[in-house]
C-alpha cells in the first residue's frame, strides 16, 4: 500500500472540503491530490532518485511528499538551517535529486550532483500543470516514503527511511478517517524537515482536519492564526511553548477559545512549563507526545485525563507523572532492558526498546533492528508500575566517572526539584582524577536568588550517591536548544572545555 492513498481518500470523501491554508491560499483536497498526481508525473519526468524539499513549510511540502510517493520515490525533507558545508553533504547523499526550494543556494552547494532545480512556485505551477492529464498510477520503487535525516543531536546525522509500511502503520493504527469536524483546524507549525511535521500532514489529511500551515514558528504569528483560522488542535515543541506562553505574558492578545488541544513532545517537558501552561489553559487537552525519527513518531502518549489528575493532584507519586511521557500506544510493544539484553522490571532504569509496524530502525547505511525487529531507541527509561514511562536521557549522553555509568536524569531531576532552579542540565567534564566528572549548568527561576555552589553540591548528595556530585557548576542565562526543543548537550559540553 502506498501513502498517497491517505490524500485520495480525502479527496474522494470531500474534494470540496479545505484542506490545507497557506500563504494566502486555501487548497481543497480535490485540488491537493490533483497537484500530488500531477507532481508525480514532474517527478518521474525529470528522472530523479530522490525528491528533496529545501525550504520552509508550504504548499510544496504535502505536494512533494505524496509526489514522491506515487512516483515511488523517497521524499526527503533536509533542514535548510544547516550550515553550507553540512547541507552540501547531504545533498550529495541524495543525487540526483529533484530539489524543490532554495534554488540558488542548491546550485552553489552541489553544482555537479545532477539535481533538477525548482523554486518552490515552479514546482506548484508544474504540478498543477501536469495535474490534467495526469496518470494518477503508482509507481514501483523500493517502498521507502520518506527519508529523514536525524538532526544529529548526538552523532552525525543518520539517514533514516520510513517505508509506506511504516508510515500507514502509524497513521492507521492512531487515526480514524473523517473523524474531524468540518470546523477542526490543525496547526502545523513544526519545520518541515522533521518526522512531526510529516505525521502531523498525514493524520490531519485522514482524519479531513484543515491544515493551517505557519512556515517557520514565531510566537506571534502562531497567536494570530491560532485565532483567525479558530484553530482546534496544535502541536509544539516544549520551546515553542514556552515563547507562546512568554508573548501572551507580555500583553500579547489572542483569542484561543476554539483551541481544544495542544500536544507536545519532540523534547523534554521542563515540569515547571508544563505547570504554567496548564494553569493559563484550563480548558484545553494537553498531549505530550514521545516518539523518534525511526519510529515514524509517536509510541507513548501522556493524555489529556492524566495532565488534569496529576495536576490536580497532592500525591507526589501521581504528580510525579507530568514528568513522564505515558503509557505506549496499543499498537506498540516496548521493553526496558539492560546492558545484556535482560528485561528490567518495572522501577528499573534502562534502555528502551521498541517494536511495532510503525517502527523502522533502518537506516540508508544499516537495520538497527535485532533479529525479532526490536529497535533499540538509544533512550533511557523506566517504568512505574502503572505503566507510564519515564525518560532519563539519552545511552549517548551518559556520563562515565571512572567507569561508573551515570544518568544525567537523575542528577536533573535532583537540581529541578530546588524552587530557585528553573531549568538544568548535567553533562560529563573532563577530570584529570576520573576521565569525566560531572558538570551542571543550571538557570535560576526570575525573582529567585542563586544558591550558593556548596547548597546545590549538598542537595546532591543527599539525594544521590557521591559520584553525582558535580565538580563545575554554571549559572546560565538559558540553556541551548535547536528549534525542534531539543537540548543541545555538546555546547554545553563545549561551555565546560573551554573555561
Ligand atoms: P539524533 O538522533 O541524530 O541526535 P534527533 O534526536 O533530533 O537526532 P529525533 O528522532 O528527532 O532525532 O529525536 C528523537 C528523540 O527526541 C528521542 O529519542 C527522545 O530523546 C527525544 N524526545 C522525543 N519526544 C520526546 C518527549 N515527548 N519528551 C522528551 N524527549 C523526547
Amino acid at each position: 500500500m502506498n501513502i498517497f492513498l491517505l490524500l485520495q481518500m480525502a479527496a474522494d470523501a470531500g474534494p470540496d472540503r479545505v484542506g490545507l491554508v497557506c500563504d494566502g491560499r486555501r487548497w481543497t483536497y480535490g485540488e491537493l491530490a490533483a497537484a500530488a498526481r500531477g507532481a508525480a508525473d514532474v517527478i518521474t519526468g525529470a528522472g530523479c532518485t530522490h525528491v528533496a524539499l529545501l525550504d520552509e513549510s508550504s504548499a510544496a511540502a504535502p505536494i512533494a511528499l505524496f509526489g514522491a510517493a506515487l512516483a515511488g520515490v523517497p521524499y526527503v525533507p533536509l533542514n535548510y538551517r544547516l550550515a553550507d558545508e553540512d547541507l552540501g553533504a547531504l545533498l550529495a547523499r541524495v543525487a540526483p535529486a529533484c530539489v524543490i526550494g532554495d534554488v540558488a543556494r542548491a546550485e552553489r552547494l552541489n553544482a555537479d550532483g545532477g539535481h533538477k532545480l525548482f523554486t518552490r512556485e515552479a514546482f506548484l505551477e508544474a504540478a498543477e500543470a501536469a495535474a490534467e492529464g495526469a496518470s494518477g498510477e503508482e509507481r514501483e520503487g523500493e517502498g521507502i516514503a520518506a527519508q529523514i535525516f536525524t538532526s544529529g543531536t548526538t552523532a552525525a546525522p543518520k539517514a533514516a527511511l520510513l517505508r509506506h509500511s511504516n508510515l500507514l502503520g502509524y497513521i492507521l493504527g492512531t487515526v480514524d478517517f473523517m473523524s474531524a469536524d468540518e470546523d477542526d483546524a490543525q496547526l502545523v507549525c513544526v519545520p518541515p524537515y522533521h518526522i512531526a511535521g510529516i505525521s502531523a500532514l498525514m493524520s490531519s489529511i485522514y482524519s479531513m482536519r484543515r491544515i493551517v500551515m505557519l512556515p517557520a514558528f514565531e510566537p506571534d504569528e502562531w497567536l494570530r492564526l491560532a485565532a483567525d483560522e479558530k484553530v482546534s488542535n496544535a502541536f509544539v515543541v516544549p520551546t515553542m511553548l514556552a515563547r507562546i506562553i512568554e508573548r501572551m505574558e507580555a500583553g500579547v492578545e489572542a483569542d484561543l477559545s476554539s483551541l481544544q488541544s495542544i500536544a507536545y513532545g519532540g523534547g523534554r517537558m521542563p515540569p515547571e512549563l508544563i505547570e504554567r501552561a496548564l494553569a493559563l489553559f484550563p480548558e484545553t487537552n494537553f498531549t505530550n507526545a514521545y516518539g523518534l525519527t525511526e519510529t515514524s513518531s509517536t509510541i507513548a502518549l501522556l493524555g489529556p485525563e492524566d495532565h488534569r489528575t496529576a495536576f490536580a493532584s497532592s500525591d507526589p507519586a501521581v504528580r510525579a507523572r507530568l514528568g513522564s511521557v505515558g503509557r505506549p500506544l496499543p499498537t506498540i510493544e516496548l521493553e526496558i532492558r539492560d546492558e545484556d539484553g535482560k528485561v528490567l522490571p518495572a522501577g528499573e532504569r534502562g534502555e528502551i526498546y521498541v517494536r511495532g509496524e510503525q517502527v523502522s530502525g533502518e537506516y540508508r547505511e544499516r537495520s538497527a533492528l535485532d533479529a525479532e525487529g526490536w529497535f533499540p531507541t538509544r533512550d533511557a527509561g523506566w517504568l512505574d508500575a502503572d505503566g507510564y514511562l519515564f525518560l532519563a536521557g539519552r545511552a549517548d549522553d551518559v556520563i562515565v566517572r571512572g567507569g561508573e555509568n551515570i544518568s544525567p536524569g537523575e542528577i536533573e531531576d535532583v537540581l529541578d526539584s530546588h524552587p530557585a532552579i528553573a531549568e538544568s542540565v548535567a553533562v560529563g567534564v573532563p577530570s584529570v582524577e576520573w576521565g569525566e566528572a560531572v558538570g551542571i549548568a543550571v538557570v535560576i527561576r526570575p525573582g529567585h536568588e542563586r544558591p550558593s555552589d556548596d547548597e546545590l553540591k549538598a542537595l546532591i548528595k543527599d539525594r544521590l550517591r557521591s559520584s553525582r556530585v558535580p565538580e563545575r557548576i554554571a549559572v546560565v542565562d538559558e540553556l541551548p536548544y535547536n528549534e525542534m526543543g531539543k537540548l543541545l548537550r555538546r555546547q554545553v559540553r563545549a561551555m565546560f572545555q573551554d573555561s
